[in-house]
């Protein structure tokens, strides 16, 4: 990428050293880095991107990778992704691509410590929704989209949500390499993703199903077409999102936090920290591994249920993954589709689930569900200290909070919450929060069991008459 990434980093090639790897135990088929592939072709199980580490020059220490940001004027070095590409290096400099993304802020927020009851101080909400696109998903996007360019990719193309279409279409249009093709279930994508999609000129597909159809069809579709896949079932997706938790660490003066809380849909995220932290162990870079906690929405609440109900666990890489289809059944049976407002995590069939079990595993950590309402109340909390998020990002601090009061999280504990989403990207949740319209309220909440907006900061309806102006603002300021 000649035009983003002027100045190439001279480095011996690190291309040879990675690898793709099957993550089923009794397989372990490795395949070159190369290949299009989206799962193992002999045993279908998930694929890592996996590295000879003694071949690369890793840092030390972590500490050395704040020195590079002292070449900013080098876009590699500017991104809060390529930054870190020694963890990463999967991709030769000439052809890593970048808009600039990770740029990203874990802030100190006392006002929702308060509110989650854990202490002043220890609380940190990580914005990644300072994103190019507004959400954490181009941070695996510009790994897949570097990799996708490696392979000499036309088109690209993801069933989503809204927020991975929003990153895909945005790559596109930035770089004009590739050209976006994304599916989206009918009626459920919010407005703020879907704009951007429409507006970076990406070709939208809508179907007529949810996005367990959607992501069930792109893969036939891409298949078919020779279409890259950029979902995150990707595993060079995971690389770029393992940089969120390199940012965290930094921010910290390079401590391990007590607890990672993230959302939980597609446990990307989940599942891509986790490897984070094997690798970082493993590369003796830290010493104490922070405790992960995986949330779900209660109306998509697969990990839930058959990690905290039915026992599904790693089990050293033979995960009983037939628990988890005989589940799927269940679910198909019964018509059962997912349904949160927190439109970002409404997925029932997980498509890292393995991988996240091996990052719970790990990472010591926990699974829970939270209401719409808790992650309504949540989101409300987050706004009123600052910045804000959209609903999917708001289970974290729901999540959280359910946590302290179970004692799983102590109050002095150091926590760090994911805030997976610009606070623009759903406004029509947000609104609906906050509306004096009952009728509003009740036909976008209403049929989420959310029945009270416990933190709505209402509009003051007045005459248009200045005496009646200023009777008002002296009455509710
Ligand atoms: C994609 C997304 C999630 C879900 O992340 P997974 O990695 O799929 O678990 C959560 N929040 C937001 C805002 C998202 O865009
Ligand atoms: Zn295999």
């Amino acid at each position: 990428m000649s035009t983003l990434s002027a100045t190439a980093v001279p480095m011996s090639t690190t291309y040879e050293v990675a690898h793709q790897k099957c993550i089923n135990v009794d397989c372990g088929a490795t395949y070159s880095i190369d290949e299009v592939l989206t799962s193992c072709p002999k045993c279908h199980d998930l694929l890592d991107v996996a590295y000879d580490w003694n071949k690369v020059s890793v840092p030390k220490s972590l500490r050395e990778f704040e020195s590079k940001w002292l070449e900013r004027h080098n876009p590699i070095r500017f991104s809060g992704v390529w930054r870190f590409h020694e963890l990463l290096p999967f991709a030769p400099h000439h052809k890593i691509v970048t808009v600039g993304e990770g740029q990203t802020l874990l802030q100190q927020a006392d006002s929702v410590a308060k509110y989650v009851g854990i202490r002043p101080g220890k609380l940190y909400l990580q914005y990644e929704g300072m994103n190019p696109s507004g959400s954490f998903k181009d941070n695996g996007m510009c790994a897949a989209f570097t990799h996708a360019h490696m392979v000499g990719a036309k088109r690209a193309a993801c069933a989503s949500t809204g927020n991975t279409s929003a990153s895909l279409a945005m790559y596109c249009a930035v770089t004009q390499l590739m050209k976006a093709v994304i599916f989206i279930g009918t009626g459920k994508i919010s407005y703020g993703k879907l704009s951007q999609a429409l507006e970076y000129g990406a070709l939208t597909v809508q179907i007529a199903g949810d996005f367990d159809d959607a992501m069930a069809r792109v893969k036939e579709v891409s298949k078919e077409l020779g279409i890259y896949l950029v979902n995150s079932i990707n595993p060079f997706r995971l690389e770029g999102q393992k940089s969120v938790m390199f940012r965290v660490l930094e921010a910290l003066r390079w401590e391990s936090p007590d607890w990672i809380v993230v959302p939980g849909g597609n446990l990307g995220n989940s599942s891509a920290f986790g490897k984070a932290f094997i690798e970082l162990k493993e590369l003796g870079l830290i010493d104490r591994i922070p405790r992960l906690a995986v949330i779900n929405a209660g109306g998509a609440d697969t990990l839930d249920v058959l990690y905290n109900q039915r026992n599904l666990r790693w089990n050293r890489g033979r995960a009983r993954m037939d628990i988890a289809c005989w589940y799927y059944d269940e679910l198909d049976k019964g018509k059962v589709k997912a349904d949160t407002i927190a439109s970002a995590i409404e997925i029932n069939r997980p498509v890292n689930l393995k991988k996240c079990l091996r990052a719970l595993d790990f990472c010591d950590g926990v699974v829970r569900q939270v209401s719409d309402q808790e992650i309504l109340d949540a989101k409300a909390q987050v706004g009123a200290g600052g910045i804000g998020c959209e609903p999917a990002s708001a289970a974290s601090v729901a999540g959280a909070k359910l946590l302290r009061q179970q004692g799983v999280i102590g109050m002095d504990d150091r926590v760090v919450c994911i805030l997976t989403g610009h606070q623009l990207k759903d406004p029509t949740a947000t609104v609906a929060y906050h509306t004096t319209d009952q009728d509003k309220f009740n036909e976008v909440l209403g049929s989420r069991g959310v029945t009270r907006a416990s933190f709505a900061n209402r509009a003051v309806a007045v005459p248009n008459d200045v005496d009646a102006i200023v009777k008002a603002i002296q009455l509710y300021s």
